[in-house]
């Protein structure tokens, strides 16, 4: 049995587990990542790069075919699914190669097989056992399915299935309108598909601001989505041709089911418990903020610890417990600093608290709000629906949370960011000079407003 000594050994290649192996050898620790599948994991093979490029290809589709006249564009298109899946493909291959050269030029050793922590210390790969000082689960999630419900790739189907399909069903089903929900019922939306898209809670995107998800049910119901909410699913019926829902107000059928209803942890299967690992009720492994499991040398990182389950938060996450590790401790995980980003259209962003939070806090709480309606970039794109919102402490003006919803809320919600990452107050936005004409606008009125002074409107 041929054994090896490592500084770290890491188990799980995604986007956390890759990120900490490169933290690792950047501090010059001996670094080994144990991989089963490839490199880049659900986000890069399965989650955010293949959704978005599908998302891109859609709503380009969707903007010419839909409203080019608007625009002056006119003529014939054609969604092609074909091209659509391997401009998807050649996308997630050129990460994965980036991926895999990364590990390269770190000089990372990358074991493929499914790894079992047998050990504190040790890592069984087959017949390989991996030896290291430290070691950092970062073994993902993988969807949840309803109960007695069985996912046939088919009929019924979960995100893996539908990134990878090639076909796009005329009619979809799809229950749970969190993130994963929402994203594909734009898509199917605007490629034609009719869509009837049932959550369990009074609102679309649950755990956005309430303001956020009033304004995605009005623009999902404009575009042809059938949105049902405190809708509960007493039974799923699979047929020959496609799924029926049973609800508890009446029935809904589709070609296709797909379920979005979040995720589970993959913390069965590696080990953990034989290790003493301890883990929540729901499954996913609890740590500190220094991702430190209650097992000393055991640290756990990315979707298998849960909170919110994002690629970014996966990679920050891998950095602390690697620094951590190293002796080099310079930031805890802060949660409330992970940006939330969701490709619907319209697009939803968010970080910190929403406003509802804040009150609980027992913040007095102050808020600033911009349509993109007034904003001149806003109409020149065509993408008027939504707003800027920010939130901030009555007393102080610090900025507790912001909220984006509508164009490219996924890149404006980088500043409201950093200005929470420098403890900043709301007003500090407003005094930021925005280039003109540019979406990032609203945020500067959207700051101004939250002491009444907006300008444009
Ligand atoms: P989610 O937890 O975000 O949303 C699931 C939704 O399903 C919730 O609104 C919930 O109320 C609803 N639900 C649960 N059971 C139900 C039932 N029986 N009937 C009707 N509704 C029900 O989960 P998700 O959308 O599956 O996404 C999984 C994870 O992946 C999330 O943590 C998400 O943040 C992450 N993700 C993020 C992105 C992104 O950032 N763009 C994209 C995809 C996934």
């Amino acid at each position: 049995m041929a054994e090896s000594e490592y500084d770290v050994a890491i188990l799980g290649g995604g986007t956390g587990g890759y990120t900490a192996a490169i933290r690792a050898a950047q501090l010059e620790q001996r670094v080994v990542l144990v991989e089963q599948a490839k490199l880049g994991g659900t986000c890069l093979h399965l989650g955010c790069i293949p959704t978005k490029a599908l998302l891109e290809s859609s709503n380009l589709f969707h903007k010419v075919h839909a409203r080019g006249s608007e625009y002056g564009v006119n003529g014939e298109v054609k969604f092609d699914a074909a091209t659509v899946a391997s401009r998807r493909d050649a996308i997630v291959n050129q990460l994965w190669k980036g991926v895999q050269g990364l590990m390269k030029k770190n000089r990372i050793d990358v074991i493929e097989g499914h790894g079992t922590m047998s050990g504190r210390d040790s890592i069984q790969v087959g017949e390989q056992t991996v030896k290291a000082k430290a070691v950092i689960v970062a073994t993902g999630s993988r969807p949840r399915g309803l109960p007695g419900v069985e996912f046939d790739g088919r009929r019924v189907i979960n995100s893996d299935h539908a990134v990878l399909a090639s076909e796009i069903p005329q009619s979809v089903a799809i229950i749970g309108a969190g993130a994963i929900g929402v994203e594909f019922a734009t898509y199917y939306r605007q490629l034609g598909a009719e869509v009837t898209l049932v959550e369990a809670l009074p609102r679309l995107v649950p755990l956005e601001d309430e303001e956020v998800s009033k304004v995605v049910l009005q623009a999902f119901r404009k575009s042809g989505i059938d949105c049902r909410v405190n809708a509960r699913v007493r039974e799923v019926r699979p047929a020959e041709n496609g799924v029926t829902l049973q609800l508890e107000d009446g029935e809904v059928g589709a070609e296709q089911l797909l379920i979005a209803i979040g995720r589970v942890a993959n913390s069965e299967d590696c080990g953990l418990q034989e290790a003493g690992v301890e883990c929540d009720q729901r499954g996913f492994v609890k740590t500190d903020e220094w991702m430190r499991t209650n097992v000393a040398g055991i640290w756990a990182i990315g979707d298998v610890v849960g909170g919110f389950l994002l690629a970014h938060a996966a990679a920050h996450e891998g950095v602390t417990a690697v620094e951590d590790i190293a002796g080099r401790r310079i930031h805890a995980m802060e949660q409330d600093l992970i940006t939330r980003c969701t490709y619907s259209t319209p697009e939803i962003a968010s970080v910190g608290l929403t406003e509802a939070e804040a009150r609980e806090q027992g913040h007095e709480v102050k808020s600033g709000k911009f349509p993109f309606l007034a904003n001149g970039r806003a109409l020149i794109h065509g993408e008027t629906e939504g707003f800027a919102k920010l939130i901030a402490d009555g007393k102080t003006g610090q900025l507790l949370g912001a909220h984006v919803v509508g164009v490219q809320a996924t890149e404006l919600i980088a500043e409201p960011a950093l200005a929470r990452l420098f403890q900043g107050d709301a007003w500090e936005i407003g005094r930021n000079i925005h280039p003109h004409p540019s979406l990032t606008e609203v945020l500067g009125e959207a700051a101004l407003a939250v002491d009444g002074a907006a300008l444009n409107i």
